[in-house]
């Protein structure tokens, strides 16, 4: 077959002389391979880019400069190759089949570098691209050979065509997986088989041309003159095109190289600001998390200090007025305590929405941590915080449905003023919380604005606490005086109650009113109670010594001493060191004292009742205990309070209740005290209804141990006409004494008995 000239498939002709002198300049032929190698690192470097390009129009330049650098390649190799030919002819070149040669080479190269950049390649894909530019290539290299113009006819034999073809074809699916290969990876290693990729790359397009040259022979026709060549400028000519070549391959490879470099900084740059903003999506995050509460999405008391700082430099700027109001649940550890902390919780949750609906949008609510909420609100005058307190209370009785239970919240609110209670943060909820302890302090569900008074009262306290701590500490000026207890069936004394005094070496005699909500509030209560107890225990070894071994002392107990484990053993040792039998204590317990934990309340009390004391609960009334506690908790005396029997007998309510309570103690196999009888009429009223003791300033207030004597043997007299001798019960404080208003009306009607 002839083809451009060239004699495919055709066997050699039977006429005309083979040319055998043909060689190859070693030094050219090396110089194209070298060529062709740095003209495949150059396609690789390209082929990277191209895949690392987001930009369309940048991947097309890289594409565009991968198939330069790979066609010039191929065809400079082709051409320095040739350039290398020697054959004893004269060569010459066709111009257009050469340009026509290149434009193949182009061709093949774009076909290779359009494949790379397909995002998905399956085997199928790189077969057809490899087939199609394996087929560039070899066409390239027969038209460039049919560009070589001689005297003589180049005949190809078949077997080595196809091998060229079938190199080449290989080459170019072997230099289509590499190229994939080598798109991603950095550092030495990559760099290396890069290297390595190059060479058998270029060993394969090299390979192609060689094995096409081998199956070329050259004829000369029978009777064709030999004309040899003349001047040999090839060595020129090739250096020239390699350096072009390399030239082209160097300056794309450094292209490549910058857009390696620059895409990196900007991938850094990237990085950097999705970093950046990740930081300052977790700054958000992190301020709302300190700033705010999870469990009530109000803000806390960090957040509650910023904002508040902002509100006040406002208000200073304007002279206006600012309320601080410092809101406390009554009670909530109660609810923590027997519904467990989810219902706790769940209670604040509420508890928060309400606060919420009762105060106005521009009004800051916070919640400072467990039951504590502040809340901060503008002003134009006093009232208008009074009324917002109010609101806010009513509100807070909204019933609340709660682990099955519809409850009622009631809150103490403590309020200061700004700028009149203080002009900084500090200052104003220092002193809205001394409010808020003067609203606990007096029965809660409360409200009170800040007054001086509360500070002076403050530090007095302060100062109280300290000094008390002392007392405990050396046993200095603390003292118990006791107030008999009547026993209405046998008529006599049964027991004294121990009541705990404070000989203060300024104050005068304190009651405990005035110290033992210090005590509570401060963690010496556990020691005060302790100290009463051995005392109160003490002192009555010492009347048994005297004669009186029938009576009993009853102590009281406060709510976070029944939290210890290690009462009952305190108790223990206060009888054995005071040499009593279990009998002869009582320990006095309020309602609301066996609240909380109750399985652990009535362990206690069991474990201390095991031991043979007595209990009984104190106040009895003024707290939240119900009939099924009371049926639950191991008790032998109920106390009731001094408030129900203050209007007996004039009140019919009240006369009513005293009945029911005694009525439902002695269901309940509990003995009765009323405490606080002042007149006559009361103890006729007990008596006649079934109570089993007395106590009251009507009998005896409490007194010194040393002034017990004459009282007891005065009520001892079984005569009805004691309280005749009630003044004279009384040497320790008369003034206190005659001021109780019980007191003149006994003293009275006893005359009158007279
Ligand atoms: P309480 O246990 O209810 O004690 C009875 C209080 O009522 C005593 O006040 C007593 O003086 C007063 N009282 C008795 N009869 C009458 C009366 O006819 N009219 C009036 N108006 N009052 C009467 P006191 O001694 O001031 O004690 C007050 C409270 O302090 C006690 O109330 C008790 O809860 C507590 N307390 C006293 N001593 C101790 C103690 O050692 N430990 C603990 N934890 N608390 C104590
Ligand atoms: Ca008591
Ligand atoms: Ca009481």
């Amino acid at each position: 077959m002839d083809w451009l000239g060239l004699q495919l498939f055709a066997a050699l002709p039977t006429s005309g002389q083979i040319l055998l002198d043909c060689q190859h300049e070693p030094f050219l032929v090396s110089l194209a391979y070298v060529v062709v190698c740095a003209a495949s690192f150059a396609t690789l470097d390209m082929a990277e880019r191209q895949s690392h390009s987001e930009n369309p129009s940048a991947r097309r330049q890289w594409r565009v400069l991968g198939a330069c650098c790979l066609s010039g390649g191929i065809w400079a190799m082709h051409f320095i190759s040739m350039l290398a030919f020697r054959a004893p002819l004269e060569i010459h070149y066709d111009v257009a089949l050469t340009g026509l040669s290149l434009l193949l080479a182009l061709f093949a190269a774009w076909l290779a570098m359009n494949s790379l950049d397909r995002r998905d390649m399956r085997p199928r894909h790189y077969l057809q691209a490899a087939t199609c530019i394996g087929l560039g290539i070899t066409l390239m290299h027969y038209v460039g050979m049919a560009a070589l113009q001689t005297s003589a006819q180049q005949y190809y034999q078949t077997s080595l065509l196809l091998a060229s073809l079938g190199i080449a074809i290989a080459a170019s699916l072997v230099a289509l997986l590499m190229a994939r290969y080598f798109r991603n990876g950095s550092g030495t290693l990559h760099l290396v088989m890069k290297y390595g990729a190059s060479l058998l790359m270029a060993a394969g397009i090299v390979g192609t041309h060689f094995t096409g040259m081998a199956a070329m022979t050259l004829v000369i026709p029978q009777g064709a003159s030999l004309s040899l060549p003349t001047s040999d400028n090839s060595l020129q000519l090739g250096l020239t095109i390699a350096c072009i070549t390399l030239l082209i391959s160097a300056s794309s490879i450094s292209a490549a190289l910058a857009d390696k470099k620059l895409q990196s900084k900007e991938h850094d740059l990237r990085r950097v600001s999705v970093l950046l903003s990740q930081l300052d999506q977790a700054r958000v995050s992190l301020q709302q998390a300190a700033h705010y509460d999870a469990l009530t999405n109000l803000i806390n008391r960090r957040g509650f200090n910023q904002v508040f700082a902002e509100r006040l430099a406002d208000h200073a700027a304007n002279e206006s007025m600012l309320a601080v109001m410092f809101l406390d649940i009554d009670h909530f550890k109660r609810i923590n305590d027997s519904l467990g902390h989810a219902a706790g919780d769940d209670l604040l949750k509420v508890i928060a929405d309400h606060i919420k609906a009762a105060t106005r949008s521009q009004d800051l609510v916070a919640r400072f941590g467990g039951d504590e909420f502040c809340i901060v609100t503008s002003l134009n005058n006093r009232d208008e915080a009074r009324h917002l307190a109010l609101r806010i209370m009513q509100r807070m009785k909204d019933p609340i449905d709660l682990g099955g239970r519809r409850m009622v919240m009631t809150t103490s609110i403590g309020i200061s003023i700004y700028p009149d209670d203080g002009r900084n943060t500090e200052e104003l909820l220092k002193n809205a919380d001394l409010a808020l302890y003067q609203s606990k302090g007096c029965g809660r569900n409360n409200l009170n604005f800040f007054n001086t008074g509360l500070r002076t009262r403050a530090t007095l306290e302060l100062q109280l606490e300290e000094e008390l701590r002392v007392a405990l500490l050396e046993e200095r000026g603390l003292c118990v005086h006791y107030q008999p207890i009547f026993d209405l069936h046998t008529g006599q004394v049964a027991k004294l109650e121990a009541l705990v005094r404070w000989q203060h070496p300024q104050h005068g005699l304190l009651g405990p009113d005035r110290f033992i909500g210090i005590a509570e509030a401060n963690g010496l209560i556990a020691d005060l109670d302790l100290w009463v107890l051995r005392r109160a225990c003490e002192d009555l070894a010492q009347l048994n010594r005297h004669g009186y071994a029938n009576l009993k002392v009853t102590v009281n107990c406060s709510a976070l001493t029944l939290g210890r484990e290690e009462l009952p053993a305190d108790v223990e040792m206060a009888l054995l060191l005071a040499g009593l039998a279990p009998w002869q204590l009582e320990l006095e317990v309020t309602e609301n004292a066996l609240m909380g934990d109750i399985h652990r309340v009535i362990n206690l009390l069991k474990r201390i009742r095991g031991q043979g004391v007595a209990l009984s609960i104190d106040d009895f009334g003024t707290g939240y205990s119900s009939l099924a506690y009371l049926k639950r908790l191991p008790l032998d005396v109920l106390k009731i309070d001094r408030s129900f029997i203050q209007d007996v007998p004039a009140s019919q309510k009240d006369r009513e209740i005293v009945q029911a309570i005694i009525m439902m103690a002695h269901t309940l196999h509990l003995q009765v005290v009323t405490e606080g009888v002042e007149t006559v009429e009361q103890h006729e009223f007990l008596a006649a209804h079934g109570c089993d003791y007395l106590q009251g300033y009507l009998l005896s207030r409490p007194v010194p141990l040393a002034d017990l004597r004459p009282v007891l043997e005065r009520l001892d007299r079984q005569d009805s006409d004691f309280i005749a001798c009630a003044d004279t019960a009384v040497p320790g404080s008369p003034d206190l004494f005659a001021d109780s208003p019980g007191y003149r009306a006994g003293a009275s009607i006893a005359r009158r008995g007279h």
